[in-house]
């Protein structure tokens, strides 16, 4: 039998950044890089309730433009090297800063919207007057 209290803030978001099930903490979230499991293979939490939309690629690009923009100003300030080689710094930089994080920060999206019980809108049942 498994334990049916929620996890506090804090287990959620290392359940989500470790990309495990948020509920148990033990099944793991993805079956590929970025494609969920159906189920959680631990406690057999049905993953149909995530919807993480484009919450995590707005946070990465937010935080990768602001490293990456903030490198390549003070590399030109400081050095004004050719244009080469800003492509040869920066877009590795672009690459780490994006598909690195995007897993664990997708993880931890999921784990809030678990943890706050997060849903799109319904209209209130209102008792006829
Ligand atoms: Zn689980």
């Amino acid at each position: 039998m498994q334990d049916q209290t929620l996890p506090t803030l804090t287990e959620s978001a290392i359940r989500g950044i470790a990309c495990k099930c948020p509920r148990c903490g033990s099944g793991k979230l993805y079956a590929g890089f970025l494609t969920l499991r159906p189920t959680c293979e631990a406690c057999g939490l049905d993953y149909a309730f995530i919807d993480s939309g484009d919450g995590p690629a707005i946070f990465i690009i937010m935080l990768a433009g602001a490293i990456v923009v903030g490198c390549a100003l003070i590399v030109e300030v400081k050095y004004q090297p050719p244009f080469w080689l800003h492509a040869v710094l920066w877009l590795p930089l672009i690459l780490a800063t994006t598909l690195l994080p995007l897993r664990a920060m997708k993880a931890l999206l999921i784990a809030l919207q678990f943890h706050h019980k997060a849903a799109e809108a319904r209209p209130i049942d209102r008792e006829p007057k």
